[in-house]
């Protein structure tokens, strides 16, 4: 403990030091007339603070509005897809519309998937 502390000691004064520098160059630009620039230089360097926490908690509504969980219609395999966008199931591949926070079949159920064959009709 006694071997960290003047290291810490000397991180807080450094600290300290870039603090004062700081206050020192805005006192000297308040004093020549140059205060919008200190106002200026912290509406940024709060606005910079403040950006990441915003955009941080939009992300998070965003995701909490569009990031839907549920299961698969055909499977039941659970996984996560965005509301309002096409998805495949991850298990059987299946294509997937979310819509209203829920997974549905883009193809309506009791359709059966077969292909379409041409009926030739010199064979009637
Ligand atoms: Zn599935």
């Amino acid at each position: 403990m006694s071997q960290n502390f003047p290291k810490i000691a000397q991180l807080n004064f450094s600290g300290i030091g870039c603090w004062l520098t700081l206050i020192l160059t805005a006192l000297l630009l308040t004093s020549v007339g140059l205060g919008w620039v200190v106002n200026s230089v912290l509406i940024v360097l709060g606005l910079m603070l403040i950006l990441p926490v915003i955009a941080l908690f939009a992300v998070q509504w965003w995701l909490r509005r569009n990031v839907v969980e549920d299961q698969c219609p055909v499977c039941q395999y659970q996984f996560t897809g965005f509301n309002g966008t096409m998805s495949r199931c991850p298990n059987c591949s299946e294509p997937l519309k979310i819509e209203n926070g829920k997974f549905k079949r883009i193809t309506p159920p009791g359709t059966i998937d077969v292909e379409a064959v041409d009926v030739d009709a010199s064979s009637q």
